[in-house]
């Protein structure tokens, strides 16, 4: 393995984002990288893939940065690059959990829980364990028994929170999420929500499934990842597979996009049922006049409308 991936983020205040963002670039260009960082005046939040070397240089670069004391990367080795390109983006928030009054983990935050301790902790009946992140990354892998509050966006959190309190209540509350950023400010706005045990997963899964006593035990499935990759490993000592086919529900974890450019969405599904739909994550999507899956593969318009009008007959059928 020639490659490393890393993931970090840290928190401190950049006084000119945009400025620090074109320089940033540079930088990384300068060194080979590729990847995705967003810049706010609140820190930074990034994940880059290169060779060793060019990665080594990049985390000394910003090990000694005086902005960014005692930054921690999160290392994956890796075959190649993750990402095509290279990202610096400007950002008014690193994370946006779209709260009405956002919240400042300098000021409020959930206590930092290791992963030896947070594998202990969460088996405990008085302890809950909530997801901090997106439905498509809790369907693949999450750990054993987590709840993923049942929101579309952090906007509907004081609601469902609301209809929750007495589960919440009187419990130990621990979070986690991929690198451990978006739990800085989740779990500190539930503490500012009146909730007061609040622990989050110290540098999030990605420290977890590589930690030597914990050893990504209690995860099931595989660990969402916003690169090309789209999935990694987490539980080193078993593997239970949560994943579900979009199409039949059987375990899956392989992961496609529609096809349909539009639509875009992204499903897991097996290589048989991608060829049957013809990459459309729905009949409309499988129909549409752009669809990818059909450019790509050079189906013929014969099959193409043979393969629809089958799926619309076994649609008919349930
Ligand atoms: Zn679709």
């Amino acid at each position: 393995m020639d490659y490393q991936v890393l993931l970090y983020y840290y928190y401190n205040d950049i006084e000119d984002p945009d400025a620090f963002a074109a320089e940033h670039l540079e930088l990384c260009r300068s060194m080979n990288l590729k990847g995705r960082i967003l810049v706010a005046g609140e820190g930074i939040n990034g994940t880059v893939s290169g060779t060793v070397e060019d990665t080594e240089q990049y985390m000394a670069y910003m090990k000694q940065h005086p902005l960014f004391e005692g930054i921690v990367f999160k290392i994956d080795e890796a075959e190649g690059h993750a990402f095509r390109k290279m990202h610096v983006r400007p950002r008014p928030e690193l994370v946006n959990l779209s709260l009405e009054e956002d919240v400042n983990p300098h000021e409020i935050t959930g206590e930092y829980v290791e992963p030896a301790d947070f594998l202990e902790q969460m088996q405990d009946d008085n302890t809950v364990v909530l997801d901090a992140r997106n439905t498509y990354e809790y369907d693949v892998g999450h750990f054993r028994g987590a709840i993923r509050p049942d929101v579309e966006t952090f906007r509907d959190l004081p609601e469902w929170v609301e209809e929750n309190r007495e589960m919440l209540e009187g419990k130990r509350i621990l979070t986690y999420c991929t690198g451990g950023i978006r739990c800085e400010k989740f779990s500190g706005w539930l503490k500012r929500e009146g909730f007061d045990d609040v622990g989050q997963l110290h540098g999030g899964i990605a420290t977890y499934g590589k930690d030597p006593v914990a050893k990504g035990q209690n995860w099931d499935g595989m660990m969402y990842v916003f690169d090309e990759r789209l999935t990694v490993p987490v539980n080193q000592v078993e593997h239970n597979i949560v994943g579900k086919d979009h199409f039949d529900g059987t375990p899956c974890e392989r992961y496609i996009n529609c096809a349909n450019p539009d639509c875009n969405d992204q499903i897991l599904a097996s290589e048989e049922n991608e060829a049957k739909h013809l990459g459309g994550c729905s009949i409309e999507c499988t129909k549409h006049p752009r669809n990818r899956y059909i450019a790509e593969n050079n189906l013929s318009a014969e099959y193409v409308d043979a393969q629809i009008r089958m799926l619309e007959e076994e649609a008919f059928a349930k």
